[in-house]
């Protein structure tokens, strides 16, 4: 789905006359690899490339060095724009300013419009795709009425009727109060689940990644870290020290096994946690 290979992207800086006084390297030699229908999840504090990164997944960016393939398309290719567009749905972070029309079911259909899809099959797009997210109910509601996690759920919606390969979300959550974020991330989860859509979820809620088939770290414009959910939350120190929150499970089992217990590492849920817990007790 995605070939990463060496990618450099370099922002740059101007003063006001628009004289190039530096640049940034805003994602540092980076390679990805990313399979059709994998939830790949990528972590990483504030300014270390996240969004830069997904920029490229469908072309708003090109790479300074490096190359990024989509789905067999090199993001270079002028003529392939329009494909790759298509194949890379985007959701961002505020759900305002990705809603447009008066009515839900008007939104969500007018991406596959501008597509030119034919009438009959936009009704039948904008029908499934609201059912996917859980919004068909609110069809007919005003977008302005609805909670947060409600409105990105739209938008997502928007983005699965124009029957996109693949979806990057990034910070999807990052406005959404802890309901809204489990409804956002069941939606995701679903899409992958169900239809077999490939995600890209970029966030830095530890626990909205501990379902991901693969998990990357960026700080400095560089993958830190990489590896399945197990692998990443065994490495609790690392995590802390690139300024990484960590599940409150992981951190639990985490400093418990600190304190002598033999605890196996990369501990994700409280049901491993107790059932963990349990074994050693009946040991003794
Ligand atoms: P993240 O999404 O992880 O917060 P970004 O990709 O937004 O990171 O930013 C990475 C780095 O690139 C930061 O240092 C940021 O200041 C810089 N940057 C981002 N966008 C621009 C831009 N349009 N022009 C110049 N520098 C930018
Ligand atoms: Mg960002």
């Amino acid at each position: 789905m995605f070939d990463i290979r060496n990618m450099v992207h370099e922002y740059f800086r101007r003063d006001e006359e628009g004289n190039v006084t530096g640049i940034t390297t805003a994602v540092d030699h980076v390679n990805l690899q990313v399979a059709p229908g994998d939830f790949i999840a990528i972590l990483g504090h504030n300014g270390s490339g996240k969004s830069t990164l997904a920029k490229h997944l469908n072309a708003i960016l090109y790479p300074s060095e490096g190359s990024v393939w989509v789905d067999g398309m090199d993001t270079r290719d002028e003529e392939k724009l329009m494909a790759i567009r298509q194949t890379t749905g985007m959701v961002f972070q505020n759900p305002d300013n990705q809603i447009i029309a008066q009515l839900v079911e008007e939104d969500v259909g007018f991406g596959p419009e501008n597509l030119g899809v034919p009438t009959d099959e936009i009704w039948q797009r904008v029908e499934e795709s609201l059912k996917a997210v859980g919004m068909y109910e609110y069809r007919k509601k005003s977008p302005n009425r609805l909670s947060g996690g409600q409105k990105q759920r739209v938008s997502i919606a928007g983005v699965l009727a124009m029957h996109p390969k693949c979806i990057v979300l990034d910070e999807p959550t990052a406005m959404l109060d802890p309901s809204g974020r489990r409804e956002v991330i069941r939606a995701a989860r679903a899409l992958n689940d169900v239809e077999r859509i490939t995600v890209i979820l970029i966030t830095h809620y530890m626990e909205e990644v501990v379902w991901a088939d693969h998990i990357y770290v960026m700080d400095h414009g560089k993958v830190a870290m990489e590896g399945t959910p197990k692998e990443i939350f065994s490495r609790v120190e690392e995590l802390l020290a690139l300024r990484l929150s960590v599940p409150q499970v992981t951190l639990l089992a985490h400093e418990l096994k600190k304190r002598g217990l033999p605890l196996p590492a990369g501990i994700l849920t409280r049901d491993e946690l107790v059932k963990e817990l349990v074994k050693l007790k009946s040991r003794r």
